[in-house]
């Protein structure tokens, strides 16, 4: 019997994950299914529990439900609750378990692609959402020295600093001494130069400028606002380059986009399913040649 996994979230038109996770399936001769399940909300509930079916083997869960997929689940791992956020489901026997692969995505994007050490840097979040969880998580963690979020919705900032603040002065936490400075500011700060002034990173962690999303050729953030020598990135992959990243390079900015941490979380996603190492480069190069057209 063939296996399946999926992606659950909506809309994933846009979405290259069927593509290169099923490189790295056939890269193994694995008779597995990576497909699309485009879900609406209320629907949400049913396509999670047709999780629990013998063919099916886990799940990527994607925009809106990161969040809204936790109490359906029944368990969720430490680093998955401490964010707040699920992008990965695996079925254990007849249980459906819940992970976070995009901490990891966006260190190792950051690091190995980015070539940029957050250690002692000022940075500001745009987003508040499942994503941006993930990243506020992993900039904690790596002990930069100032985090700011702005969101849209001001509550959901205010509520990501307080848990991000609360996580960096636990003691229990493992952290090292350097304590990071952690603000929310309200979506109106966006158009102020002074909010990116003396910052480094600068991470879009909202759907804006998605392609196939009502914010399709839009960029959170001015021209003028952006500043040179520092490093933008934006979550959103497709398009390539997104306009956000146009406008940075315009600035004179260094620029990062989201296919790196979308090729590195799946690749965790990957072995958490078939217990096996990610064929990272293969999925790099298929993701590219979905996304560009171009076959390499
Ligand atoms: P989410 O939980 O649904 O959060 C969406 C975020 O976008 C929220 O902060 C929301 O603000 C904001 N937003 C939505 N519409 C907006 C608008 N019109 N104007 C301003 N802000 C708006 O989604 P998510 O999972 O965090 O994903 C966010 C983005 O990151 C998506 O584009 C996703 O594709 C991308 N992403 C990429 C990777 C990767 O590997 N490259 C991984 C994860 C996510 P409110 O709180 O005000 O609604």
């Amino acid at each position: 019997m063939s296996r399946h996994v999926g992606l659950i979230g909506y809309p994933i038109k846009h979405s290259i994950s069927p593509y290169f996770q099923q490189a790295a399936l056939d890269y193994y001769q694995l008779d597995i299914r990576y497909e699309a399940w485009e879900t609406v909300p209320a629907q949400l509930h049913d396509t999670v529990n047709d999780l629990r079916k013998p063919q099916n083997i886990g799940a990527n869960v994607t925009v809106p439900y990161k969040e809204t997929v936790l109490p359906l689940l029944d368990e969720v791992d430490e680093l998955a609750n401490l964010i707040g956020a699920v992008n990965t489901i695996v079925k254990k026997g007849d249980r459906l378990l819940g992970f976070n692969s995009d901490l990891y995505g966006f260190s190792e994007a950051l690091d190995k692609e980015g070539h940029f050490d957050p250690e002692g840097k000022r940075v500001v979040i745009l987003g508040a959402g499942g994503a941006a969880k993930a990243v506020g998580f992993a900039l904690v963690q790596k002990n930069v020295n100032s985090l700011v979020i702005i969101n849209r919705t001001f509550r959901r900032a205010q509520i990501l600093a307080d848990s991000l603040t609360s996580y960096s002065t636990d003691s229990s936490s493992g952290l090292e001494t350097i304590k990071t400075k952690i603000a929310a500011l309200p979506w109106e700060s966006l158009d102020s130069q002074e909010t990116f002034s003396h910052c480094h990173l600068i991470i879009n962690c909202t759907t804006m400028g998605m392609k196939h999303s009502p914010q399709e050729g839009q960029s959170p953030l001015r021209l003028e606002v952006i500043p040179r020598g520092a490093l933008v990135c934006d979550l959103v992959y497709n398009p390539w380059p997104t306009p956000l990243l146009e406008l940075a390079r315009k600035a004179g900015a260094d620029i990062l986009g989201g296919l790196p941490m979308l090729v590195y979380q799946g690749a965790a996603s990957f072995k958490l399913w078939t217990g096996k190492e990610a064929p990272v480069d293969i999925m790099f190069t298929k993701a590219k040649e979905i996304l560009t057209g171009v076959k390499r």
